[in-house]
């Protein structure tokens, strides 16, 4: 059996059939207020039911008024994920009955979300984006024994929703879009998008199409709320080997909600799914619908973006790639990294080689800290280049010389006269005034007399 065989049957995958997975992403926004009222959005580990107001607690009578940051920081995202961004948008009411829901529906979007028909590139992939939306997140249940408790301090969070059209086929790339997807939104600093507070939830459906069919299957599987992105390959990779099985025996896979459970690494059946039509979706009568003026459309600017700056870092920096991506995944990283840049070149310091690349080194292999104030980080490198840096065309110009004009003791060396070479490196050290490394020295020296001869 060949590896690619041995890895299909890991994965539970037989050839018979392709997998066909969408995403659904949830983010809170971290604005500083609710979606639909003044209580602060801030709600984790404060005591329960003390960011609540008549609004968020669903009392009648109550009014919601919209949030404009997260209107607008959900433009933002929509841009940023290359959505078109529709003019005309409204808020909707989904009905559903559970006790974290306190009004009996969610303030959602229906038929015209904020942002649609995206695309997402993920290396030489694309993936597209159906749509991104805005809506309120739902108050917390809380199991204690036999008793159920409710809090309500979440409720009315304002959450992001993205999904994803049925474009990825497997577990692989959906962990890596997951990790690009939060390096972006936190790049757009609108959600902190942590997992383990459940600031970010995912939610990917799964089915399986014949090979070679060209038509979506007739079903689908939705797992729901995974808080991390190890768990989503996970319920993913899991999904493909339980439906398989199934089809496998004739059968067709339940349309269902199921959940993941973490301990087992198994998916397990939660809901059959409700159909679309018992939501009761219809416009939320108190939120007239919004019509967006181009000029504030304009005026909401994506800043640049993870890939952005490895392309910008690549190519005026000529930095490595590896590099690059280390250096960009933390915007905050990569903001000191440029600031220590752009005062590094106030300075003009005599650095031969490009000051980036060797900062940028100093960065990534953590020889310099990055926790001090960027001047005393500059110091430090400059201490450090004084030591080790020389420019490789003045090293190669240096050594030739001294080869060149050190014929006897170059002789010694080939005639096996180890020793013969430290005397070179001697002389090599003394014209860089010391600015190299002597091993460095050495090594280049010997392979050069050897070349030569
Ligand atoms: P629902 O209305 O049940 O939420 P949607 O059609 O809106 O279903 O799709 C929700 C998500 O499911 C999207 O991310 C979409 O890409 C994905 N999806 C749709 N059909 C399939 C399928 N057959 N298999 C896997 N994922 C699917
Ligand atoms: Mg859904
Ligand atoms: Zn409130």
């Amino acid at each position: 059996m060949n590896r690619c065989m041995e890895s299909m049957k890991d994965h539970g995958l037989s050839n018979q059939y392709n997998p066909v997975i969408g995403l659904e992403i949830h983010a809170e926004l971290s604005t500083r207020s609710k979606m639909f009222c003044q209580c602060l959005a801030d709600y984790f580990g404060q005591p329960p039911n003390t960011h609540v107001c008549p609004v968020c607690l669903g009392l009648p009578g109550a009014l919601p008024v919209p949030n404009r940051k997260a209107v607008e920081w959900t433009i933002l995202l929509g841009k940023a994920l290359n959505c078109k961004i529709n003019k005309i948008t409204k808020f909707d009411r989904k009905h559903y009955f559970y006790p974290d829901l306190p009004k009996g529906y969610q303030i959602s979007q229906y038929d015209e979300p904020i942002a649609t028909g995206g695309i997402f590139q993920l290396g030489k992939k694309t993936f597209r984006i159906r749509r991104v939306h805005l809506e309120e997140d739902t108050g917390k249940l809380i199991h204690k024994g036999d008793e159920t408790l409710v809090d309500f301090n979440r409720s009315g969070v304002p959450l992001v929703e993205i999904v994803t059209e049925p474009d990825f086929t497997n577990s692989t790339d959906v962990k890596a879009f997951l990790e690009e997807l939060q390096t972006l939104i936190r790049y757009l600093e609108v959600s902190d998008c942590d997992m383990e507070k459940g600031s970010m939830r995912l939610e990917p459906n799964v089915s399986l199409r014949k090979l070679k069919s060209t038509k979506m299957p007739a079903y689908k599987v939705e797992v729901k709320n995974i808080n991390s992105f190890r768990f989503a390959q996970k319920a993913v990779e899991y999904e493909i080997k339980r439906q398989t099985a199934l089809l496998q025996k004739g059968e067709t896979p339940t349309q269902e909600t199921r959940g993941f459970n973490e301990t087992k690494g198994i998916t397990f059946s939660q809901r059959s799914k409700e159909e679309e039509q018992d939501y009761r979706y219809f416009p939320e009568p108190d939120i007239p619908p919004f019509v967006f003026e181009t000029k504030f459309l304009e005026k909401v600017e994506v800043p640049e973006l993870p890939h952005e700056k490895v392309e910008r870092y690549v190519s005026t920096w000529k930095l490595r790639r590896e590099e690059a991506l280390l250096l960009t995944r933390d915007k905050k990283v990569a903001q000191y990294f440029e600031r220590v840049i752009s005062k590094l070149n106030q300075k003009k310091p005599d650095m031969v080689k490009p000051v980036e690349q060797t900062i940028a080194k100093l960065i990534v292999n953590k020889k310099i800290p990055i926790d001090i104030a960027e001047s005393e980080f500059i110091e430090r490198a400059l201490e450090k280049r004084k030591k080790h840096e020389v420019d490789e065309k003045i090293l190669a110009g240096v050594l030739g010389k001294i080869v060149e004009e050190n014929k006897k003791a170059v002789e010694d060396y080939r005639g096996g006269k180890e020793g013969a070479v430290m005397f070179l490196v001697g002389q090599a050290m003394r014209e860089l005034k010391g600015k190299a490394d002597a091993v460095v020295i050495r090594e280049k020296l010997m392979k050069l007399v050897r070349r030569d001869q």
